[in-house]
């Protein structure tokens, strides 16, 4: 199944992408917040209203961010070797004490921060002019989870989407913290479906690739994380509780503005493009 938000009289509605169709889902006594619908997840219910549901042709819809995180979203840094090395060799991470990280490096992005599809990236939000891209997998929580061993952990996913995790690269690095340069507003379009994980089980097989105005800039395997997603879950969970509808962004792969000398940040004008096999594409426009 793959869960979208629309516009839908000016509202925000739940619904199930199929093929080139939108299932309307706000009128089928389901909650219509997804992360309600997570939190209270029936997936008979859920398959049977996709089944009732009225359709409509997925051209004529504005499809929003599938989840609005009440939360930070949780991202992980330098989780693919050759990004790390890239990231290292910049001079951008000035919280660096080794270019493979012995544990999983995570910080947060502020929610304000979370667009949908074809919503623009806005670059005046970056005083520095230093913003960049950075295409990822992202899971979203299904069930509350504390102390989840590596083999329990797959249990806790709902699902997965695409998260652009966009810096402000001047930012990370002056704050050494990275909160700052990675949460100003618009830097974290999410989309443009959560698919579920009955429906994408083998995330690691899937690859991602991230284009900027058609030039393909990524290209990694989502096996190749350093930390998979059962290790950050059981990491993060040992010593915090995660909650249905909980996003957790994996890291980036080798290819980000900051991995070109000199760097190729994003300009006005430009459209960015993310693909992951099994989940679709994310597209947002620069200004
Ligand atoms: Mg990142």
């Amino acid at each position: 199944m793959r869960l979208v938000n629309f516009e839908c009289d000016g509202e925000r509605c739940l619904g199930a992408l199929e093929g080139e169709t939108v299932v309307d889902l706000s009128d089928s006594g389901l909650p219509n917040d997804t992360i309600d619908l997570i939190a209270q997840w029936d997936r008979a219910k859920t398959e049977h209203a996709v089944g009732q549901g009225p359709r409509l042709p997925v051209a004529g819809v504005r499809l929003l961010a599938p989840i609005l995180p009440r939360k930070n979203i949780v991202a992980v840094g330098r989780n693919y070797r050759d990004h790390a090395r890239e990231f290292s060799e910049s001079g951008f991470d000035a919280s660096e004490k080794q270019m493979i990280p012995e544990h999983p490096v995570i910080f947060t992005k502020a929610p304000t921060s979370v667009i949908g599809p074809d919503e623009s990236i806005v670059l005046a939000n970056d005083p520095t002019g230093t913003t960049d891209y950075e295409g990822e997998m992202a899971v979203v929580i299904g069930r509350t989870a504390r102390n989840v061993s590596l083999d329990d952990a797959p249990d806790h996913v709902f699902g997965w989407t695409i998260v652009n995790d966009v810096t402000a690269r001047e930012l990370q690095k002056r704050h050494v913290q990275w909160f700052v340069g990675k949460s100003p507003d618009t830097f974290c379009p999410i989309g443009p479906v959560i698919t579920t994980v009955d429906e994408l089980p083998d995330i690691g097989s899937s690859w991602l690739r991230t284009t900027v105005n058609g030039e393909l800039r990524q290209e990694v395997r989502i096996s190749d994380l350093i930390f998979d997603v059962p290790t950050l879950i059981a990491t993060l969970s040992s010593v915090l509780t995660l909650e249905p509808g909980d996003v957790i962004a994996t890291g980036t792969g080798q290819g980000v503005g900051i991995g070109f000398d000199p760097p190729r940040y994003l300009e006005s004008g430009d459209m960015v493009e993310i693909s992951i096999d099994g989940i679709g594409t994310l597209r947002n426009p620069v200004t």
